[in-house]
């Protein structure tokens, strides 16, 4: 049901204005869930698995659709978009969508965020398409307990960065969730492992603390900030930890190797808030429009392009959604709603 008061409240709103928030931050980056279906499990982005109903695929926004909405955006000043799921390499024809946007003026850059296990097969029809560049997910470098924690195989991760190197698809980033007992802390430390492996895989790796998902993983138990992941020894002995943490628009702060070849990046949205520099929006698989990734206030857009809105009506639903986005984003720990997990949100 399409909520009419934004709509009309924006009516005498310019359509050619570029989308500033309360905070004076212009809004440049759309993240677009392509679908909350997933070939993996991982226990800290879905709701205890059985329980977890994808969205009928009526209700999953259409790639015009989509293509619709980032038309817009980039006459909004939308300029970087990304495209993420769920696995987002599960919906068919993805391609096809990567091709459709890569054609939108005003659209630089567009990367994907991926578990991978698919990139073997698409990494090449991906990159002639107009993809950018990709992020990996990868918690482990242990075959078991990669499986144990993912529900998948750690051999199709590995050929799938391979692929998108050879493909072009880079620089590649690879993204780690910090888990204490599963990948971090005391003897499960994989840290420096994983810093060595990315070093060799000329990848730059983020580590991002973990966010609690009431029906998901026991957050108190696995939680781990980022200042006691850089006490360790084998750490320190890898990452200049006295060097400045670098800033940007991007949510991770950076350190520099002690080797000099390169950085790793910490993603801390518990320990450390990285909302100053803030420029997203996100595009939920079901068509919502959310300003923050932990804030529910969002506006479908899928409803109202089915009930007949038009391209004004689309650009008052992206004016709402800045004038609405929180200086910071404030993550709950009584959320018990699955459909506010990473699965359904699109991390
Ligand atoms: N399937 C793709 C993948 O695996 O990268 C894209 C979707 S996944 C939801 C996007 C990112 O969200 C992943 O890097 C994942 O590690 C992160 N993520 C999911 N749940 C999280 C949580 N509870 N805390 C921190 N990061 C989380």
């Amino acid at each position: 049901m399409v909520e009419a008061t934004p709509i009309r409240f924006f009516e005498s709103r310019p359509d050619d204005g570029v989308l500033m928030d309360r905070f004076d931050r212009q809004l440049t980056y759309l993240r677009i869930s392509v679908t909350d279906r997933c070939n993996m499990r991982c226990d800290y982005c879905r709701p205890a698995s059985d329980s977890y109903k994808a969205e009928a695929h009526d209700q999953v926004i259409r790639y015009e659709e989509i293509e619709r909405i980032a038309r817009i955006a980039a006459q909004m000043g939308v300029s970087k978009l990304r495209i993420t799921g769920g696995e987002p390499l599960v919906r068919r024809d993805l391609p096809d969508l990567i091709e459709k946007l890569a054609s939108i003026d005003g659209i630089k850059d567009i990367s994907m965020t991926t578990n991978a296990t698919l990139l073997g097969k698409y990494a090449q029809t991906l990159a002639d398409a107009g993809l950018d560049r990709i992020n990996v997910s990868l918690d482990s470098l242990n075959p078991l307990r990669f499986r144990k924690l993912t529900g998948g195989e750690l051999a199709p991760v590995l050929a799938g960065i391979q692929a998108a190197r050879d493909a072009g698809l880079g620089p590649i980033k690879i993204n780690t969730v910090l888990m204490r007992g599963i990948n971090a802390g005391d003897e499960h430390s994989e840290v420096a492992e994983l810093i060595d492996f990315a070093i060799a895989e000329q990848a730059t790796i983020r580590f991002i603390e973990l966010m609690p998902m009431k029906q998901g993983m026991d957050w108190d138990k696995h939680y781990i900030g980022i200042d006691e992941v850089l006490s360790r020894d084998d750490v320190a002995q890898r990452v200049k930890v006295e060097s400045a943490l670098q800033t940007g628009n991007s949510a991770a702060r950076y350190l520099s190797l002690k080797n000099g070849q390169g950085e790793v990046g910490f993603i801390m949205p518990m320990s450390e808030r990285f909302c100053e520099g803030c420029n997203r929006l996100r595009l939920t698989a079901d068509g919502g429009l959310r300003s923050c990734l932990p804030d529910d206030d969002q506006l479908n857009l899928r409803d109202v392009i089915r009930s007949g809105g038009s391209d004004h009506d689309i650009r008052a639903v992206f004016f709402r959604s800045a004038l609405i986005k929180p200086e910071v984003g404030t993550y709950k720990f009584d959320a018990d709603d699955e459909k506010r997990s990473m699965i359904s949100i699109g991390g």
